[in-house]
Parts: C-alpha cells; structure tokens; sequence
C-alpha cells in the first residue's frame, strides 16, 4: 500500500451502495483492496449503507475507522439504490473521476484501469454495457425488452443494456448533484447530461454472495421512473389513440351514411349509438392527452433541472472550460 497517497485528495473515488450486503462485503473489501493497491492514483470508496438490517452498517464503521481510503456514509433507513447512489454521489470527492459499482461484485472494479483510460482519452462519461448477463430467465427478457422499449420511446438517447456502472467525470457527477428530481433514474440522467460517452463491454458476474436485493416491485418503480420520467409517450399514446378513434367514429358514419343511401341497409338506432359511443371516447381520450401535455410540462418544469449545460466557452481570446453546470 502506497502510504504517501492516502491522504491526498482523492483523485478516483468509486462509489458502492449497500443494502444487507453482509455476506458480500468481505469479498468486495478484499477485491477492492488488492485493486488499490495496484492502482498509482489516490483512490477513495464511497461505501453508503442503505439502511442495511443486518451487521453491514457495523462492519462499514469498523473498516472506515481503520483504514481513510473508505469514506463510509451511513442512511437513516432504506431509500432505494438510486437514492443510495445519489448520496454516494454527493459524498465523493474524487477530483477527476467517480465510478459506480454495485456492492455485490456483479460489476467487476477491476475493470476501473480500462474505464479510466477512455476517460482520459476525452470522454466524460464511459457506460459499462454487459455483453451476457448470468442471471435468471424472466428477469433477463424483462430487462431485454425494457431497454428496447424505453429506447423506442425516450427523447434521450439512453443505451442498451448498460446499467448503473459507468465512470464519470468530475464535471458530469457536478451536473448530477444539481438535478434535484425525486424520482431518479440515474442511467438516463446520466445520458441526459451529455459530453462525450462511450460504451465499454464486460461480461457481467453473479452476485458473490447473498441474494439480490431489488425486488419486482422496486424493479418495476425503476422501469416506471425510467418510462415516465424519460418520455411524453404515454400521454401522446392517450392524444393518439383518441385521435385515432375519432377517425375511426366519422370513417364509420360516412360509410352508414353511403349504405343507408344507396343500399339502404341499416339497423338505425344501434348504428348512431355505436357511432356517438366511438366519438365521444375518442372526444374524451383526446381532452385527456391535452390536460395530461400540461400536466407534463409542469412535471418537467418541477424537475428543476438546469436548462442547458456548458461544455466549454471560449471568450475574448481565451477558452473557459466549464466544471460546473449551468443553472438557468
Ligand atoms: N441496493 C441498495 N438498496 C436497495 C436495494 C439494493 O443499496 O434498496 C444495492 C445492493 O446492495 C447492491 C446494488 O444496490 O449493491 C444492486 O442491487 P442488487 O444486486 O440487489 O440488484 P440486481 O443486481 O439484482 O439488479
Ligand atoms: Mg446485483
């Protein structure tokens, strides 16, 4: 261990959220450890308990206690992986580069060299995309389909199959730590803040240990973040199927009107029912999806996001090159 480097600001921090992982922690200490200690940078692991049941709050404080490379953060009860990261998030200090990982080794940290490499060729931000995932069937097409889906459908350009790992610039998480939304879905926020990203492949691992942590409902709260706070489709969906039944409604009535008068053909009272039946619900899915286009410009005004972000400025003569992101 280089001793010289533990006090210095860090300039990598890596960032892991804990919930109940007892079982795993001895394996992600050691794996991180022996990455450290390869490593010539100063490196610090933001280690946030999630509220944890079990003795992982107790085993974080032993560790942070006895060796400053780990910065532990401790929450007052469970609030959910994205809500960890983000104080994760905000708790590191790296000066250059921040990484996210899971605690449960599935994203391997070895992997940090490579990542950071790219970083440094220019990228802000370099998303893991896992080439297989070891994992059990339902949740494998569940996940498959949500990514094509919310890539269908997202204004952002969110990548397939990446999930929270990724390393990002110092810049970037800043940007991050502005955007107060509620309902956080990390890996679109992040393509959301833009630069240059890049994807890099690795194969990711089973859990060393325990099981996983996230259940179906809170998988679903994710893909639902992920749906609504990432598109306008839903409520284009409701304006288009009402515009769309409408049509339906006069394309009928001027084809009853043609049969009655040149065929003479029609059962009269359960023709204009089925007709007033159609419009009016198309009438009413239409007002909808027009009350729900303002419901949705006063969810993404209350995001409070910053408007834009600059990348760089050049004025009098001299390039600015902005940390920070641009609030309003
Ligand atoms: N996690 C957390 N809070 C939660 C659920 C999960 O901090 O409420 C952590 C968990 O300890 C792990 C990471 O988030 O480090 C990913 O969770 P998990 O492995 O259970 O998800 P999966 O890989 O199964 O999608
Ligand atoms: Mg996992």
């Amino acid at each position: 261990m280089n001793i010289s480097l533990i006090l210095q600001t860090p300039q990598i921090s890596i960032v892991a959220p804990l919930y109940n992982e007892s079982e795993s922690f001895p394996h992600l200490v050691e794996r991180l450890n022996q990455l450290m200690d390869s490593l010539p940078q100063a490196v610090e692991v933001v280690l946030i308990d999630d509220g944890s049941r079990d003795n992982t709050d107790l085993m974080m404080r032993q560790l942070a206690l006895a060796d400053q490379r780990y910065h532990c953060v401790f929450l007052s009860r469970n609030h959910g992986h994205q809500l960890a990261l983000t104080a994760g998030l905000a708790a590191a200090r790296g000066t250059e580069a921040i990484m996210v990982i899971d605690g449960d080794l599935q994203d391997p940290p070895e992997l940090l060299p490579d990542l950071y490499a790219k970083l440094q060729e220019g990228y802000d931000v370099v998303y893991a995309v896992r080439r297989k995932r070891k994992e059990n069937v339902v949740k494998k097409t569940g996940y498959f389909l949500f990514y094509r889906l919310l890539k269908s459908i997202s204004y952002v350009e969110i990548p397939l199959d990446s999930g929270d790992f990724a390393m990002m610039s110092r810049r970037v998480v800043d940007v991050l730590n502005q955007m107060p939304e509620e309902s956080r879905f990390l890996r679109g926020m992040r393509s959301w803040v833009g630069f240059k990203q890049v994807g890099f492949e690795y194969e990711r691992s089973e859990r060393v240990a325990g099981e996983s942590k996230y259940s179906f409902k809170q998988l679903f709260r994710l893909a639902y973040n992920g749906i609504f706070n990432f598109s306008e489709f839903p409520i284009q969906f409701m304006t288009r199927t009402g515009m769309v039944a409408v049509l339906v409604a006069l394309i009928y009535f001027v084809v009853v009107v043609v049969k009655k008068l040149f065929f003479a053909e029609v059962i009269e009272g359960f023709t204009a029912l089925l007709f007033v039946v159609i419009l009016f619900s198309g009438v009413q899915l239409m007002a909808l999806g027009i009350i729900g286009e303002y419901v949705l410009r006063i969810f993404f005004q209350s995001k409070g996001r910053p408007l834009f972000i600059v990348k760089e400025e050049i004025v009098d003569g001299k390039a600015v090159s902005s940390r920070q992101g641009s609030k309003q």
